[in-house]
């Protein structure tokens, strides 16, 4: 199923883009004659991007362009993305459709990557155009380590944390190590705005219970910028103006039908220095017909990357799968998992109910239901996946990671003397 844009932006969209050396004789020379016709056009995928960054995707004179950032992949070169300064007011204007409605109010602590990654500056832009005074702290530096944050909301009345889901989290449990309560120490935060990496129901749960605020997720990457917004209602809705969504199989032969699970492909109708046509974003997805009351028809679940899930017996499991399977354990919050020999998960659970416990690891062996394997379940204190002095101390920590493999298990068990 094709659903965003219409055909005049299509066509307009496809004309623009030839301008770029990569499209320069692969697009049809004749406009589309409906939108099914978009499905006979080949993919882009990441691998055209490296291939051919820097400038082989650039459709406007350099002096047009505003900005230039990278996205990175788990190996290889980067991916090289240009924004003319339309293109930046674009976006921001994509971002702001999200239902938390910054306003001059707001104070906004932007835990996001600044470098060389989009989304902190764009976010930014979003907020700075609503009138939101800012804090532009950064993730992943020694100059803002996670206590100096949990000062930093305290202190200047942070009404809005922006960051990785898995940041959030971190940053919770930061203030708890240094006796700040995340619900009762911060009366002035009113909202978490989420990116970067797909937000199960779970996670979103943990991170609204932990904190006690609602969460509102956005859905994107440098390559694309906010393809989805989270409304007041909390649903994802896909940004159909701005964006044609395609949902394939994984090999990419076949549209899936609207309900099932596929990959998500997005052409871009609106980026003017990098436009991306049928970009394979390698993210495994579901799109929905389900009105909501903001007036939007379909909602987006994006449900992870290709590289976050794990294929056993023939089966892909993504994280939603993953999560879900150990959604009953009491006390769960931060997870990994890897394979289990021969054919198994075997997952790593850090559980609130052994805080202040040393060395209780304990394993529970379950089947997974509906999907015949044994999974085996180590459940052990929190702060072994993400130490405690790790948090309280300057460093990069959080990157966010969940497929481990069998070595890295053990050798994570190992390390904090929990191997059973
Ligand atoms: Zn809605």
């Amino acid at each position: 199923m094709i659903i965003g844009g219409d055909l005049t932006k299509v066509n307009q969209m496809l004309s623009d883009a030839q301008k770029a050396d990569f499209y320069s004789g692969r697009l049809p020379s004749e406009p589309l004659r409906s939108l099914s016709e978009l499905a006979h056009i080949r993919l882009t995928t990441k691998q055209d991007l490296r291939e051919h960054s820097p400038y082989g995707f650039l459709a406007v004179p350099r002096h047009k362009v505003a900005v230039y950032h990278e996205s990175f992949g788990t190996t290889g070169k980067p991916v090289s993305i240009w924004l003319t300064e339309e293109d930046l007011m674009d976006t921001a204007a994509e971002i702001n459709t999200c239902g938390v409605e910054l306003s001059p109010a707001d104070t906004v602590l932007i835990r996001y990557p600044y470098a060389i990654s989009q989304i902190a500056h764009t976010f930014h832009l979003a907020a700075r155009l609503r009138g939101a005074c800012i804090i532009p702290a950064s993730s992943r530096s020694t100059i803002s380590p996670f206590p100096r944050v949990v000062r930093i909301m305290q202190s200047l009345e942070v009404t809005i944390l922006a960051a990785l889901p898995l940041q959030a989290i971190l940053l919770a449990k930061t203030a708890e190590l240094m006796g700040v309560s995340p619900t009762r120490g911060f009366p002035h935060l009113r909202a978490i705005c989420s990116a970067g990496e797909p937000l199960t129901p779970q996670r979103r749960q943990l991170i609204q219970e932990l904190w006690e605020v609602p969460v509102y997720d956005n859905y994107g990457m440098t390559e694309l910028g906010a393809a989805a917004l989270d409304c007041a209602y909390g649903r994802l809705h896909p940004l159909l103006d701005d964006f044609v969504f395609e949902l394939l199989n994984e090999q990419g032969t076949a549209s899936m039908d609207l309900g099932k699970i596929g990959y998500l492909v997005v052409s871009t109708l609106k980026r003017r220095a990098t436009p991306l046509v049928r970009y394979w974003t390698g993210d495994r997805a579901r799109l929905v017909l389900e009105p909501c009351p903001c007036g939007a028809q379909y909602r987006l679940e994006v449900r992870g990357r290709q590289e976050d899930c794990l294929e056993i017996a023939g089966s892909i499991f993504d994280p939603w799968d993953l999560e879900k399977m150990i959604s009953d354990i009491p006390g769960k919050q931060l997870w990994v998992v890897g394979p289990l020999e021969p054919m198994g998960l075997h997952f790593i659970v850090e559980s609130q109910i052994l805080q202040g416990k040393k060395n209780s690891g304990k394993i529970i062996m379950a089947h997974a239901g509906e999907y015949q394997l044994p999974i085996q379940v180590s459940l052990v204190p929190p702060g072994t996946l993400y130490s405690s002095q790790a948090l309280l101390d300057a460093g990069e920590v959080g990157k966010p990671r969940y497929i481990y493999s069998r070595e890295e298990l053990d050798a994570k068990l190992y390390e904090k003397n929990l191997r059973l």
